[in-house]
């Protein structure tokens, strides 16, 4: 006897989804393995589907993301430094996303995101940074490398595995380097730069410029050897030279310099009964 056809639904063979739907094996924001150019699929919500996503396009909408974050205006220049191509390349990458609905570029030329784009960026984002805390919280990888390794390998996470990491992981809120995962709120209170601190000033270290982490992995592995890293109490010392800093970290026993630029993307939480008068410009306590 012949089963009825609709009786249930039909199983079908691994192979390239249909255009405007999810990838068939769950894995609607990774990349099919199924396309040498390694395309993702941008969510339908059911009407018309959005363009499908590229691989290349992800690694747009995620810069596009992180320099707004850092409050910095999203030129074509500084997404071309970001992403480490020329200014003609980003110009054909900006008209293909301003295409596909992920952008719109503002009377300035500077790119914000669409509703369609943040949505993208949030997920890509999601995915590298419970990566992140994957490979410090479990494999114990410094900060440093955890960076590019997630960079490497956060793509291949499908949904299904991704769901079970972050249940692993215990739902983290931030990425060890104390960004908020997209959705969830980090648990800090406000935050002051370094920079900003006074001498004698102390703070726990909460957050690390996403600049230092995408742009000077050699930065990020010094901090970690000198035991800089996201909770670790830090102490402004006296007499930085220059406009830098001299800071203390966590007891041990040798402070270091940290150049002013350095000091401006480094933030803590301040601790302790000066914490309202340790911040620079306020009244020191007598
Ligand atoms: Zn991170």
């Amino acid at each position: 006897m012949i089963p009825e056809a609709d009786a249930a639904p039909a199983l079908r063979a691994p192979g390239p989804p249909a255009p405007g739907h999810a990838d068939a094996r769950g894995h609607g924001d990774g990349p099919s393995r199924d396309s040498p150019r390694g395309r993702t699929h941008g969510r339908s919500h059911g009407v018309s589907p959005l363009p499908l996503r590229t691989v290349a396009i992800d690694r747009y909408l995620e810069t596009i993301f992180c320099i707004a974050a850092e409050d910095e205006p999203v030129r074509p220049s500084r997404i071309a430094q970001w992403l480490g191509v020329k200014a003609p390349t980003v110009s054909i990458g900006l008209r293909r996303l301003r295409a596909g609905g992920w952008i719109q570029t503002e009377l300035d030329r500077s790119v914000t995101l669409t509703a369609a784009g943040s949505d993208a960026a949030e997920t890509i984002v999601r995915r590298h940074r419970l990566a992140e805390c994957w490979l410090t919280d479990l494999l114990g990888l410094d900060w440093a490398s955890a960076h590019l390794e997630a960079t490497r390998l956060s793509a291949s996470l499908s949904d299904t595995v991704l769901a079970r990491l972050d249940i692993s992981l215990g739902e983290p809120r931030t990425c060890p380097h104390g960004h908020a995962i997209p959705g969830r709120t980090a648990p800090y209170g406000e935050l002051v730069a370094l920079a900003d601190l006074r001498p004698g000033g102390a703070g726990a270290v909460r957050r690390i410029s996403e600049i230092i982490e995408h742009e000077s992995f050699e930065l990020l592995r010094a901090l970690a050897a000198a035991g800089v890293r996201t909770g670790v109490e830090v102490t402004v010392e006296p007499g930085g030279s220059g406009d830098g800093i001299t800071l203390a970290v966590g007891g041990r026993p040798h402070a270091i310099a940290l150049a002013p630029e350095t000091a401006r993307m480094i933030w803590v939480e301040v601790v302790g009964p000066s914490a309202s008068s340790a911040r620079d410009g306020r009244p020191w306590p007598q």
